[in-house]
């Protein structure tokens, strides 16, 4: 993407406002953030949206914008830091989303790179010493070799087989290997690329930039809620926490109400059991890293339910190697879907293409019938088959069935996405909190406020990427404070059981754009859960709390402001679209199975109404939201569908 001088300059501008550098650090454009950020605004594959950052930088060292802000009648590149950052802030605060939404793209591309890249030639970025960040851990030089050789494809090809699998993640994963194991030839198609064991580095940028949907850049179309997905082979799995709850009693019932009495019976409970067996669900990994000791420390005090968290691990370090599982596991000890069923289906002859992006579905006769898809190398590639299963996530399934001419009113809608918040505490101790086993406590005191619905705590190895995203801007100086508390900093995630949804709909250049907005019933009880997460923090000791709203939020207990107060200042924050930052893990729902094709994208056993041989297999299928971290249950309803499938195959 080519800049004019004039754009070039307002992005300079724009970027060294957010991250000036302090202590020694090098300001965000010495860093070489406004080159890495505009590669990554031209790897969306949304040329609207890229169309949108070039007018915004084309307009934004006018006169005329910078008047709008504040700022008075200079430019904003020649104004003095502090009038910038009121003319920044002036979009933060605006009554106007979309100028809200410009400004939270602006502060997380501008900071989350000048966090996350590293110093020359891959060196370590000074910058990570101003904040005592340990950074990356480096290549494990004893991993073995790559286990699954990948199908490769050096022109346009056709492939024959039984069925052919879209996305090799937790859905797509397990379905392959179900399918495999009942004889049926199966072909895998994933976007991503593979990485395994010896190319984990622990690394953000490339972490991100390798293995995520658009390098870890997506959100909803109006900023509110960041989304995260994995895109590689194994999906989600490869980069996922390893948190594996089974599918609750109380959520199994009310999917049965929706015309599915199989996630009632022992059918599904098979299923259940079938999977967390093939993954070793075990909670005999749950050393304590620092900061879950905190989180221990504060539910313990107030006398609140805790329990270790069950783990798809085997082997698992739990010490100083870990807290990078986001990065993928350099041990092998993540049994994600490429340790398992992939490998499964590829010691039973399943061909795996990866960096194959599906482009539609190909229908003949109302029934799927094959695939097209495209190499990132150009090649077409054409997989005939006899079924197909989409399990490309639940943003791009819904996008590939409308590319694919599905016309079902349900596709798309009923999105949910266990929107996320977090509240951070500040203690005088030093813990490290990106390190040490992933997850291996959570807390459901609040999990049953209303019915099946309310809060789970949960906490997580936090990089500088994940403190950037949850904490607000209101100066390049009190952010880089925040930035050097990292090192002391707990933060407790609030994940609510959301009963409201959004939408996915799929643009006229065949591409998925999402619409979410929390509905009162659910900030009701993510409000409940904030005011939960800082009486934790307060009973562990934290020295200072602070919320992730876009104006700062927060008391220091027993010295400056109280608890009440906090909750009056979120309230008069704001708890929707670029007042209170959220972020999704667990994205879900938006082709749902039911009773009825009023009601559901699919059938009681997953196959789209519209296309006969046409099964959605991965989180688009749940009814609603799981209410727990969703893998165990996505592989569970794809071994389950998956598995009546190769029964009418075979
Ligand atoms: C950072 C992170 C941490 C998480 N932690 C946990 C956890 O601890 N426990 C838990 O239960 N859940 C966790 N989750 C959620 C869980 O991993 C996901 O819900 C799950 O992986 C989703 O499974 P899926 O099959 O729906 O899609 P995915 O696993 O996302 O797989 C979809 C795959 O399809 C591919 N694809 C997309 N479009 C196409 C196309 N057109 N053609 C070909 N391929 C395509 C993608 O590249 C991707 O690899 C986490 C998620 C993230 C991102
Ligand atoms: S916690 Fe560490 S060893 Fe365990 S799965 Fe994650 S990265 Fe691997």
């Amino acid at each position: 993407m080519e800049l004019s001088r004039r754009q070039w300059r307002a992005l300079e501008a724009i970027c060294d406002t957010f991250a000036p550098g302090a202590n020694g650090a090098p300001s965000a454009s010495q860093a070489g953030v406004p080159q890495v950020l505009i590669d990554a605004v031209a790897r969306n594959p949304r040329e609207a949206e890229q169309k949108q950052v070039a007018q915004l930088l084309s307009l934004w060292d006018t006169r005329v914008l910078t008047a709008l802000g504040g700022g008075g009648f200079d430019r904003f590149s020649e104004l003095p830091p502090e009038r910038r950052e009121q003319v920044l802030l002036s979009w933060c605060d605006s009554r106007l989303s979309q100028r809200r939404a410009a400004f939270q793209a602006l502060r997380k591309g501008a900071l989350l790179f000048y966090y996350m890249v590293p110093g020359e030639n891959g060196s370590r970025s000074p910058v990570w010493d101003t904040i005592g960040y340990a950074g990356p851990l480096g290549k494990n030089e004893n991993a073995p070799p790559k286990a699954i050789e990948v199908h490769d494809v050096s022109g346009d090809t056709t492939l024959e087989c039984d069925v052919c699998v879209i996305g090799s993640g937790a859905g797509g994963g397990t379905a392959a290997g179900v399918l495999a194991a009942a004889g049926l030839d199966v072909v895998v198609l994933e976007a991503g690329d593979y990485y395994d064991d010896a190319d984990f580095d622990g690394g953000e940028f490339e972490g991100y930039g390798r293995m995520y949907m658009y390098g870890g850049g997506a959100a909803t179309h109006d900023q509110s809620v960041g989304l995260l997905a994995g895109s590689c082979l194994g999906g989600g799995t490869t980069v996922n926490y390893t948190t594996s709850f089974r599918t609750p009693d109380d959520v199994r019932e009310e999917w049965a109400s929706h015309g599915v009495p199989a996630f009632a019976t022992d059918e599904y409970g098979a299923s259940l059991d079938a999977v967390c067996e093939r993954l070793g669900v075990n909670q005999e990994h749950n050393r304590e890293s620092m900061r879950e000791q905190v989180l221990h420390r504060g539910l313990s005090d107030l006398g609140w339910h805790v329990d270790s968290m069950p783990r798809n691990v085997r082997g698992c370090d739990q010490g100083e190697n870990c807290g990078y599982c986001g990065y993928g596991c350099r041990l092998g000890a993540k049994q994600s879907t490429v340790k398992t069923w992939l490998a499964d289906a590829h010691a039973a002859g399943t061909r795996i293409l990866v960096k194959t992006h599906a482009e539609k579905v190909l229908v003949d006769g109302g029934a799927a019938r094959g695939v097209d898809a495209r190499t990132a190398a150009g090649h077409r590639v054409r997989v005939r088959a006899r079924a197909v299963v989409a399990a490309c996530g639940a943003i791009q399934t819904p996008a590939l069935l409308r590319r694919s001419g599905l016309k079902n009113e349900n596709i798309g809608r009923h999105l949910r996405l266990h929107p996320a918040t977090v509240i951070w505490g500040v203690f005088d101790e030093e813990v490290r909190p990106w390190e040490g086993t992933m997850q291996a406590i959570y807390s459901d005191e609040h999990r049953f406020m209303d019915g099946g619905y309310g809060v789970k705590y949960e906490t997580a190895a936090i990089h500088p990427s994940l403190l950037v995203t949850f904490s607000p801007w209101r100066s390049g100086r009190e952010h880089a404070r925040m930035m050097e508390a990292l090192p002391h900093s707990v933060p407790v995630g609030v994940l609510l059981r959301d009963r409201g949804g959004g939408e996915v709909r799929t643009g006229r250049d065949g591409n998925p754009v999402v619409k979410y907005r929390l509905s009162d019933y659910d900030v009701g009880h993510m409000r409940k859960g904030t005011d939960g997460a800082a009486q934790i923090l307060e009973a562990a000791g934290a020295q200072k709390i602070f919320s992730s709203h876009s104006r700062t939020v927060s008391y220091e207990p027993g010295r400056n402001g109280s608890r009440d107060q906090f909750m009056r200042d979120a309230d008069a924050c704001g708890w929707d679209a670029g007042h209170c930052t959220y972020g999704s893990f667990h994205i879900m729902g938006s082709a749902r199975m039911g009773g009825s094709p009023a009601m559901s994208a699919c059938n009681p056993k997953g196959e789209t109404w519209d296309v006969r041989d046409l099964y959605v297999c991965d989180g688009s299928a749940f009814p609603t939201a799981s209410g727990v971290n969703p893998m165990i249950s996505i592989e569970s309803i794809a071994h389950m569908n998956a598995s009546a499938l190769a029964a009418s195959l075979t």
